[in-house]
């Protein structure tokens, strides 16, 4: 899944290639959509909030979520793209770019003044300007039993963590992930770290979180089960943790793309990160 990171470069990429130019051709590819004309609109700009795309024409917002694997690709006029057409999901093209979104989890048009039905929810933005720290501790702290591995993804307390600096955010400040948040006594810097981790990523094509951006050596523990810990040499184990609340959204709780519906792989080093007594 895309963290915040790679949304927000998707995001400036969009904005680069289309700010200023008007849309030529847009072909919306999802049945909601499909007699959706926006020629000749001008695009006004292309921002992320947390995981989220919102590419703004003068009335009306076209949002966009890239969920588990979805992707912009920017296109010069004529050149062949790199996904097959038949994933494509829209199609904005100016006189020099095609902007195509393969197989986007979410794809909406909204009136500008809507876009709050749509991000409204959203915790601060860990890569937004106006990021605010405090204001996501008091939201991660208001269900102080829920566990911090799982809080960190709920975009709803804060915008941008993915399950891998989640991982990696808890590593490096020693807090075993099924910790309930409230017992967490370095909540501060556990966010702390998921925000710079973001900010240092977010100019980078490759993701590191130990500096190093070598094949095999760009992270602590995510996607390392059973290799040695980079630290104290105990494997790293992995699994995926159901809670009470798994059930109740199993059972039919709604879920959304920013409210974590199923328990997602976590990775931990059992030494450096004790499991709570
Ligand atoms: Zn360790």
């Amino acid at each position: 899944m895309p963290e915040g990171d790679t949304v927000w470069r998707s995001a400036r990429r969009l904005d680069q290639a289309l700010t200023g130019a008007t849309l030529t051709v847009t072909d919306f590819r999802v049945p909601e959509l499909a007699t959706l004309d926006l020629t000749g609109q001008q695009v006004e700009e292309t921002v992320s909030r947390g995981k989220h795309l919102l590419t703004r024409l003068p009335e009306v917002t076209i949002h966009s979520h890239l969920k588990m694997e979805g992707s912009w690709h920017l296109y010069k006029l004529g050149s062949p793209w790199r996904s097959p057409a038949f994933q494509a999901r829209v199609v904005l093209a100016t006189d020099r770019w095609q902007a195509v979104g393969f197989r986007l989890g979410a794809l909406d048009v909204v009136p500008r003044d809507q876009e709050h039905t749509l991000v409204g929810h959203l915790g601060p933005d860990l890569l937004g300007p106006d990021w605010d720290a405090d204001e996501a501790l008091a939201r991660l702290l208001r269900s102080p039993e829920v566990p911090v591995g799982e809080a960190l993804l709920d975009q709803r307390n804060l915008a941008g963590v993915g399950n891998l600096y989640k991982c990696e955010s808890l590593f490096l400040l020693g807090i075993h992930p099924e910790l309930p948040i409230g017992e967490v006594h370095v909540l501060p810097e556990v966010v702390d770290k998921a925000q710079r981790l973001l900010v240092m990523n977010r100019e980078r094509a490759e993701q590191t979180t130990t500096g190093n951006a070598r094949r095999g050596q760009r992270h602590w523990v995510y996607g390392r089960a059973g290799q040695p810990c980079r630290r104290c040499g105990t494997p790293i184990e992995s699994g995926t943790f159901a809670t009470a609340r798994d059930q109740a959204r199993a059972a039919g709780e709604a879920s959304s793309v920013d409210n974590p519906s199923q328990a997602r792989v976590t990775y931990w080093c059992p030494t450096c990160q004790p499991a709570p007594s």
